[in-house]
């Protein structure tokens, strides 16, 4: 055989009529030439359209296969969000029952320095276990002879509060510290501003017990989430303050107990005002209703009449906002754990308001809020403003809870001034 040069190259010739049962080929320099180059491009061509078929269908069942895990997985986030929806309602009611038939938590023996730093804003509410806050709830109640006065049954009051503890949820905020928190404040209120020789032992009462209930089996999410989200608490009560509706109602449920009726010895009359009172107090933490509440009591202050029913439920409903809101009150060290916890939470809700693409606030987007931006504006335009409408009527607050809260903004305004300082080098860093 000659060789295959550029001259004379092979070219394929089939054998037709051959003895071979498959098509075989020669090279031969024939004129035929062009006629199989013609045939050479159409087989090949013809190979690489299989081939390009080939391709479209792998990356058809490729496309096919992640469709149908993106579907599976919008449903799991789906059935997610409609369990977490539901959550409340379905899930937590259980817990109304007490689960257990003897109040079992061990009776914590108060030193005399708890007992005493319990009456003050400076308490240290990170170092106790829960069943210690129950201990110190117990002894608040009898401390302000609300269990003898009234006659109420001290197993009951166990098990009430028991039972209290357990429809708080584990949240990053909104839970039985916080819950402790704001009791505790009420009673150093109460303590402090000698509430007790101006108000009734019946308002004492309301006072203290709607502290203790005010935010009941919260999820976590606040009302805006719930009304964006068309939540069942939303749909239940109408978009008006759910969270708090919901609160109040767990909180009567609860009492609805025998073995957690605390107000059993009241008559049915007593115990009409008694719930009015809480139900009134409750949903006045709704800070939507802020300045509405706070403009109504400016207008009542400087003519204060203690023997005026509506003036004095408008500032018991001011003292519930005051103690709700009140962590920037107490020590920097004690406080400032508490902004992380509410962050967390907040930054909890925008992540999941993002996800289900409902609308984010500002002051909960984890790309626009610092701990300093947080703080500054509610402490100026929200803390101290009330605290010191609340001054005119006792200005023994002034030191012991309104100058902590302006060391607290303005160290906050420090840091904030680090931080812009910062973000500054950062920026120039950038640039250069
Ligand atoms: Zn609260």
């Amino acid at each position: 055989m000659s060789h295959n040069t550029e001259r004379s190259p092979y070219s394929v010739v089939p054998l037709t009529g051959g003895q071979l049962a498959v098509p075989s080929y020669t090279f031969l320099p024939t004129d035929k030439e062009e006629l199989f180059q013609n045939v050479l491009t159409q087989v090949a061509e013809q190979f690489s359209r299989a081939f390009k078929i080939n391709e479209l269908k792998t990356e058809v069942t490729n496309r096919l296969a992640m469709l149908e895990k993106r579907v599976e997985l919008e449903g799991m986030k789906v059935a997610e969000i409609e369990k977490c929806h539901s959550h409340i309602l379905s899930d937590l009611l259980f817990k109304l029952t007490p689960q257990r038939d003897v109040p079992s938590y061990p009776k914590y023996h108060l030193s005399q320095e708890t007992v005493e730093a319990l009456r003050h804003p400076t308490f240290d509410v990170w170092q106790w276990e829960p069943n210690e806050m129950l201990s110190c709830l117990e002894h608040m109640y009898n401390d302000l002879d609300l269990v003898k006065g009234f006659n109420m049954n001290p197993i009951t009051l166990k098990s009430w509060l028991l039972c209290i503890h357990d429809n708080y949820q584990v949240n990053p905020f909104h839970n039985f510290r916080h819950c402790f928190c704001v009791t505790q404040m009420m009673y150093s209120m109460i303590c402090l501003c000698s509430l007790q020789e101006i108000f009734t032992q019946v308002d004492i009462l309301i006072l203290m017990t709607a502290a203790v209930c005010h935010d009941l089996q919260h999820p976590g999410y606040n009302n805006t989430y719930q009304i964006n989200a068309r939540t069942e608490l939303a749909v239940r009560y109408n978009d008006i303050s759910p969270l708090e509706n919901h609160h109040c109602a767990v909180a009567f449920q609860i009492f609805s107990q025998p073995d957690c009726n605390i107000f059993s010895t009241f008559d049915a009359e007593a115990f009409k005002q008694i719930r009015q009172g809480i139900i009134t107090l409750i949903l006045a933490t709704d800070m939507a209703r802020h300045g509405e509440i706070l403009d109504s009591f400016k207008h009542k202050v400087d003519r204060f009449d203690f023997s005026d029913e509506e003036h004095v439920t408008c500032l018991k409903m001011v003292l519930i906002k005051c103690c709700d809101i009140s962590n920037e009150v107490r020590p920097m060290e004690v406080a400032e754990p508490w902004v992380d916890c509410l962050l967390e939470e907040y930054f909890m809700q925008s992540d999941r308001e993002k996800a289900e693409s409902l609308p984010v606030a500002p002051f909960m987007d984890r790309e626009k809020v610092t701990k300093p931006t947080a703080q500054i504006g509610f402490i100026k335009f929200v803390l101290i403003p009330m605290f010191e409408t609340v001054m005119k009527l006792f200005p023994q607050i002034d030191e012991v809870m309104i100058q902590p809260l302006r060391e607290s903004r303005d160290r906050y305004e420090e840091l904030k001034q680090i931080d812009d300082a910062m973000n500054e080098v950062r920026y120039i860093y950038v640039c250069v």
